[in-house]
């Protein structure tokens, strides 16, 4: 039976309310999850949106930071199911003529991902491998920095940093004040290289004409290219496995139940109310939701200060992190005609389709971000039955597709139903340029997911998966503004745990990790196992 008193609740199940929420039952919180949605997961999930037996990542594809993340080895989410595969080939990009494809390759197989890049030129081949080889050594100190709350640095040491470990390969302590595109095309003559870079950039919230982000691109995004895992079964594993997690810690879970409000008495959060009933929580209250629901919607100005309303008020959401999702159902996987240079590009578990080259993707993003839709329907594209036979019925594949667009206000929902109408069309144009068996014949159907529906279906505002667009003062100590930086907010006992706090989006479980460092501060529980790990 449903009790209506813990000492804990969490708004949102979340990969990161459901992190959260297991290491409070574990340290002694009962704790109760609210989920609006009929399962769990959020981004984490899973769906048969196109035909049934075709099995799409309609949000989160790969998995950088399992080999990192706390949960998993402290949760024994493996013996729940989570089982991954790292395909060797990881991203590569193909051209509409008779240029080769440029692949990366998985990080203890450089010597292949440099004689790709070496067909175009040695020297950024050389250059990139040794970056990749260094980045990857910082692997410690990346989740050291994750899963701890966020301290800041001066420039002098992110410089100092950079140039102490990359000096010899060009990079100069200067770098943290450049934009990544400016890094980028300072280490890399290839304009073929560099658009893939520019691309993995994008995606990793490393926005291209950010000045200030530099240094975010020689460390964090070297560290997490072509690092990836793919989850067998689909992503949705991880939110089945998570949620196993917090059943078996003890946690009660309410799906179906979207929060209306958070209770506030004599300036405390004191629990919650969801479909006219009340949850009082004895200790504490975590968003998994955004910034502006958590506050200005669920508390409510009459229980926030003008200097926090201001705050919330000014945090922006988008454009970097907005991606649209194009789901199809193939007969055969794209058979590319660069693969009579390279056969990898066959099965590259991230292939890049329709940019001729570094401006071609440049153009792309101004547009994506400036509010206007790319007149090329140029995307990344993952084909995951290649490696999971379960995600398609048998004879056929499952393909998936981001493109980046504006986010959901900038256009209206006509427009809106305008490009899923025709968007998919045009990328079948770009496909078919570099596969030519990519024709309406091997399609058996397809379905293009944007912005908007991604903002009702999961509260992702504007589609932003990262709960607040990156830019220098809305990351690190400033995220999501520098007063609540460490998960608390002015409300006693009110925490946030998703996205809109440090370090941002991703399925790293970070959010929910740090939050629950906070907490344990904050209650005097137990911590989780720091010293076995640092962190
Ligand atoms: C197209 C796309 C591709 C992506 N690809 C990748 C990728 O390849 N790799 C990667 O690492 N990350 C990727 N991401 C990002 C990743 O999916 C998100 O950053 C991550 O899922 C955020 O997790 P979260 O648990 O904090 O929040 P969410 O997943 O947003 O979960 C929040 C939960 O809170 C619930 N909720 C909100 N409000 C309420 C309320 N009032 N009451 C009750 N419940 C509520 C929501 O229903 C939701 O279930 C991608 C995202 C998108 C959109």
């Amino acid at each position: 039976m449903q009790r209506h008193t813990y000492d804990a609740i969490v708004i949102g199940a979340g990969h990161n309310g459901l992190c959260l929420a297991a290491y409070l039952q574990r340290a002694g919180l009962s704790t109760l999850v609210v989920e609006r949605r009929h399962e769990e997961g959020g981004g984490v999930n899973t769906e048969e949106p196109v035909r049934a037996g075709f099995r799409h990542n309609l949000h989160a594809q790969y998995m950088e930071f399992f080999d990192v993340m706390p949960m998993i080895t402290d949760f024994g989410l493996e013996d729940l199911g989570l089982r991954t595969v790292t395909p060797e080939a990881q991203a590569g990009i193909v051209f509409p003529d008779d240029r080769p494809p440029i692949i990366l390759h998985r990080p203890d197989l450089l010597e292949r991902t440099r004689a790709s890049i070496a067909r175009y030129s040695a020297t950024d081949a050389d250059r990139y491998v040794e970056m990749k080889r260094r980045a990857a050594s910082l692997e410690g100190l990346v989740a050291a920095n994750l899963y701890s709350l966020p301290v800041a640095q001066t420039l002098e040491d992110q410089g100092g940093l950079l140039e102490g470990m990359f000096g010899d390969l060009g990079v100069s302590a200067n770098f943290v004040t450049k934009s990544p595109r400016a890094v980028i095309d300072e280490l890399f003559e290839t304009s073929e290289l560099r658009a893939l870079l520019y691309r993995a950039s994008v995606e990793w919230g490393a926005p291209l004409e950010e000045a200030g982000l530099g240094g975010m691109f020689v460390t964090f995004v070297m560290w997490t290219m072509a690092n990836w895992k793919l989850c067998l079964g689909g992503t949705h594993t991880l939110a089945k496995a998570m949620t196993q997690a917090c059943y078996r810690e003890g946690v009660d879970l309410l799906e179906n139940t979207s929060v209306d409000s958070i209770m506030v008495e004599g300036g405390r959060a004191v629990g919650v109310r969801a479909r006219g009933t009340e949850y009082r929580a004895e200790r504490l209250v975590a968003s998994n939701a955004d910034l502006r629901q958590t506050l200005l919607e669920l508390v409510g100005p009459d229980h926030l200060s003008d200097h926090w309303i201001q705050r919330s008020e000014a945090f922006r959401y988008g454009p970097s992190h907005v991606l649209g999702t194009t789901a199809w159902c193939l007969r055969d996987a794209p058979a590319y005609r660069a693969a009579a240079i390279d056969p990898d590009i066959d099965r590259c578990f991230y292939t890049v389709v329709g940019f001729e080259d570094a401006a071609d993707v440049l153009r792309y993003v101004r547009d994506a971000y400036g509010g206007r839709l790319p007149m090329r329907a140029a995307a990344g594209t993952w084909v995951n039955s290649l490696w999971d036979r379960a995600q398609a019925p048998t004879g056929h594949h499952a393909a998936t597709g981001w493109f980046f667009l504006p986010k959901a206000s900038e256009l209206s929902a006509a427009e809106w139903a305008d490009v899923r109408a025709t968007h998919d069309d045009r990328l079948l144009a770009e496909w078919n340029r570099v596969a030519p068996n990519m024709t309406m014949d091997n399609v058996v159907a397809h379905r293009l997911y944007t912005p908007d529906q991604m903002e009702r279906k999961n509260l992702m505002r504007e589609g932003d998966f990262s709960n607040g667009g990156f830019s220098l003062d809305q990351v690190g100590v400033n995220r999501p503004f520098p007063e609540a930086a460490n998960y608390r907010t002015e409300i006693d006992g009110l925490y946030l745990c998703g996205p809109s706090a440090y370090p941002g989006g991703g399925v790293h479980a970070a959010c929910g990790y740090n939050a629950f460092k906070a907490i344990a501060e904050d209650f005097e529980l137990p911590s989780p196992a720091v010293a076995d790990r640092g962190y």
